[in-house]
């Protein structure tokens, strides 16, 4: 059984290329060229310069002893959080742009819901001197007005999107039409391991570097490269992917993906994609996805704003249906509850995504000798207003 992608781009039955024609040449030029790119030496040595001068990597893997006390076990927090921009995003956007001037492209959009993507985005745009355009729903705008600011400053220009919902899914649908109508130099940095083969497999291949340095601050640390479990949130599944990737032909290792249950799996207020999707395409890719009978996409709901997808990637897909990995799930107010804990107990204040993973440590029942490594995969300080409206008393 193999987890990885295979040569026409599929996870066993999930992944594809599902795009309209007018993309065959953006999305072939990519596939033919994106491996021999990466796997160059200037290429790797840029990218690997810039990961430590720029972002501060390797993210340090911090022994949470009072969490750990608190749940008998050993817990390890891998601080993405830590990151130059705040999570894990930075590891793909700076890959992918790294990418785009290898392909001669001068001009990038991106989509973005929350703002976390395009905030990574246009960082690493203004790094590389490039042109940056960020699609987003008008109504996200309208709620994420710190990060419109952060990508303006960071010379990046902001389109509305205007139809549909007015969120993501309608941001990507213009970022999609922008690219088809500028084939020769414009780039499409997408930011999850969703959307048309290569994207999965090259977005996971940046966020790797997480599970690449796991192994060795573990050897480092208890003396042996592999934890019992690895935990992490999945909204489009990156960061995830990122922890599991040099984990998931050892089976000894147990991985647990969590997704946002919101109000409550049954309650109609859910993104937990895997439990209640059904196969289906979205954004250029065949996977799991939250659908109405008849194939229309259902809204999903999340206290977190980087949580709310309607569906995975195809990998998580694919290591759910396989059982490879473990999908669970935990609500907003468990969610709040674990941010809450780990500020008491740890001094940091985790990403709202970032603490439904932790929330999994109240269902784990690890044992006392086991090794568990959560993947924090960002900070809190964009949360600091839904964590203040949350707090009693
Ligand atoms: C965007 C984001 C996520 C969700 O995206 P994935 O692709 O599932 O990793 C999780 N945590 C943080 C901090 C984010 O910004």
């Amino acid at each position: 059984m193999s987890y990885q992608v295979n040569e026409k781009g599929y996870y066993g039955n999930f992944g594809g290329a599902f795009i309209p024609e007018m993309l065959f040449p953006n999305v072939d030029e990519l596939r033919e060229n994106y491996l021999s790119i990466i796997q160059e030496e200037n290429f790797q040595n840029e990218l690997n310069d810039l990961l430590r001068d720029y972002v501060g990597r390797p993210s340090p893997l911090y022994y949470a002893k009072r969490l750990s006390a608190h749940y008998k076990t050993n817990i390890y927090l891998k601080r993405e959080d830590l990151n130059h921009t705040g999570a894990h995003k930075i590891n793909n956007t700076l890959g992918q742009i790294l990418l785009a001037k290898r392909l001669g492209k001068t001009r990038i959009i991106a989509e973005t819901g929350a703002g976390q993507h395009g905030v990574a985005t246009a960082t690493v745009c203004a790094l590389m001197g490039l042109k940056c355009i960020v699609f987003m729903g008008e109504v996200d705008i309208k709620r994420q007005a710190p990060n419109v600011a952060r990508m303006k400053l960071l010379g990046a220009e902001v389109i509305p999107a205007t139809s549909g919902s007015k969120t993501l899914k309608d941001a990507t649908n213009e970022a999609i039409r922008d690219w088809i109508n500028n084939p020769l130099d414009t780039y499409y940095i997408i930011g999850s391991v969703v959307g048309p083969h290569p994207y999965p497999d090259m977005v996971a291949r940046f966020q790797s570097v997480i599970s690449e340095e796991m192994k060795k601050q573990l050897l480092e640390k208890i003396g042996n490269e592999n934890p019992n479990v690895v935990i992490a949130c999945v909204g489009g599944g990156s960061n995830a992917a990122g922890a599991f990737y040099h984990y998931l032909d050892n089976l000894n290792v147990r991985l647990i993906a969590v997704e946002a249950a919101g109000k409550g799996i049954d309650s109609g207020h859910s993104a937990a994609t895997s439990v209640l999707g059904k196969p289906g395409i979205i954004h250029g890719s065949k996977t799991l996805l939250m659908q109405t009978e008849d194939g229309q996409i259902t809204e999903p709901y999340s206290i977190s704003a980087g949580l709310d997808y309607p569906g995975v990637g195809p990998i998580h897909a694919h290591l759910f249906e396989t059982g490879r990995a473990e999908f669970a799930s935990a609500t907003d107010d468990e969610a709040l509850k674990a941010a809450f804990l780990l500020c008491e107990l740890e001094g940091i204040i985790p990403a709202l995504e970032s603490a439904h993973a932790l929330a999994h440590l109240e269902k784990l029942n690890a044992k006392e000798q086991e090794v568990v490594v959560i993947n924090l995969s960002g900070r809190g300080d964009k949360d600091l207003e839904t964590y203040i409206k949350s707090q009693k008393g």
